[in-house]
């Protein structure tokens, strides 16, 4: 698949539900309102919808949220998807998760074919990462992590960094990856949803949040892509990776190779716009044959860059929260 920029389109996000255990402040409000069920789409709808995306093109395929593991039968979607990968149909199927039941949940994982997942965590102090999730236990991440490196899962830990937060927790958090043998994407907060707090207090540009990194290592850029947006860096004296994404601060649209599904059934063409196609509808009247014509329709639409800005007081660049579309 090509959008109307020329840009290959190969990867496909899905959001499996908006539905979290976990309330951080960045992603959403403490009385975030979830979608009712009915407007959900059903797991099987996700796998055949998901498989016509395969059908046309798309290699990689990355389940998120919401919180994914917190669906019930999420085991069965997995598995459906990853049947894909053992036939060779897809190159590769991702988890994004933010691991408070990954201690339950890793065996599966890697029996369903996933070789690779993201964990969020933002933090390690206990009481730090309790104020950033509202309420969550790291104890339970932590375990978490430890069944997934046991499972065989390689991990990446996703940490946003947040001005007057956790800029004491980087080093920290690089020094358990580098020793639990796991690398690290830093990400700029994205002004996605009302959250109840103004973003721009929050908004940390990377480039200052590596400084205490940088003063221990020297970054070395390496060509690596793993299909997402991350730049990433090799450390001097560490095996763990660096990845940095910098939607604000660095565009990085130009190499835009996505879409998403999210759990209501639309398909966003990027994560910055409000424009989007409704699949649902046509896939309940018309079947899988519904889904193509707007396959074309999503492509033709692809805008060329979003629009964010964390300027003080400026309006989220889109009312949809990450949790919906898929992060
Ligand atoms: N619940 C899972 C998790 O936390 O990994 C998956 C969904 S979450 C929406 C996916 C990723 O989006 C997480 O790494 C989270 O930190 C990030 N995220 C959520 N809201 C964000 C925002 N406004 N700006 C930047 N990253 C955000
Ligand atoms: Fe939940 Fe993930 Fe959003 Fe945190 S970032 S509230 S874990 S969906």
């Amino acid at each position: 698949m090509r959008d109307s920029h020329g840009r290959r389109i190969d990867y496909l996000r899905i959001s499996v539900t908006d539905r979290c255990d976990l309330r951080c402040r960045y992603c959403m409000s403490e009385t975030m309102q979830f979608l009712p069920r009915r407007e959900i789409l059903t797991l099987e709808e996700i796998a055949v919808i998901a498989e016509r995306f395969i059908a046309r093109g798309v290699r990689r395929i990355r389940l998120s949220g919401g919180e994914p593991l917190v669906r019930r039968d999420f085991g069965d979607l997995a598995r459906a998807l990853g049947r894909h990968v053992k036939a060779g149909r897809l190159d590769e199927l991702t988890l994004t998760t933010n691991g408070t039941q990954l201690a339950t949940y890793a065996d599966m994982l890697f029996d369903a074919g996933i070789r690779r997942i993201n964990v969020s965590l933002d933090a390690l102090d206990p009481d730090i990462f309790a104020h950033v999730t509202r309420g969550g236990d790291i104890a339970k991440v932590l375990g978490g992590l430890e069944a997934a490196r046991q499972a065989g899962l390689k991990v990446k830990l996703n940490t946003v960094a947040l001005r007057d937060t956790n800029e004491g927790q980087i080093l920290p958090l690089l020094d358990y990856c580098a020793e639990q043998g796991f690398d690290l994407t830093l990400i700029e907060t994205m002004p996605l949803g009302e959250v109840a707090e103004d973003r721009s207090d929050r908004f940390l540009p990377l480039i200052e949040a590596i400084a205490p990194i940088r003063e221990r290592h020297a970054l070395i850029p390496l060509g690596d892509r793993t299909g997402g947006p991350a730049r990433y860096f090799a450390l001097s004296g560490l095996k763990t990776r660096l990845g940095l994404i910098t939607p604000l601060s660095q565009n990085f649209c130009a190499d835009c190779n996505r879409m998403r599904l999210t759990c209501q059934g639309r398909i966003y063409m990027c994560l910055g716009h409000e424009d989007h196609i409704d699949l649902k509808a046509a896939f309940r009247e018309q079947g899988v044959a519904g889904i193509d014509a707007l396959l074309d329709r999503a492509l033709a639409a692809k805008p060329l860059a979003h629009d964010f800005s964390v300027a003080a007081g400026a309006q989220p660049a889109t009312r949809r929260h990450m949790s919906v579309t898929g992060g």
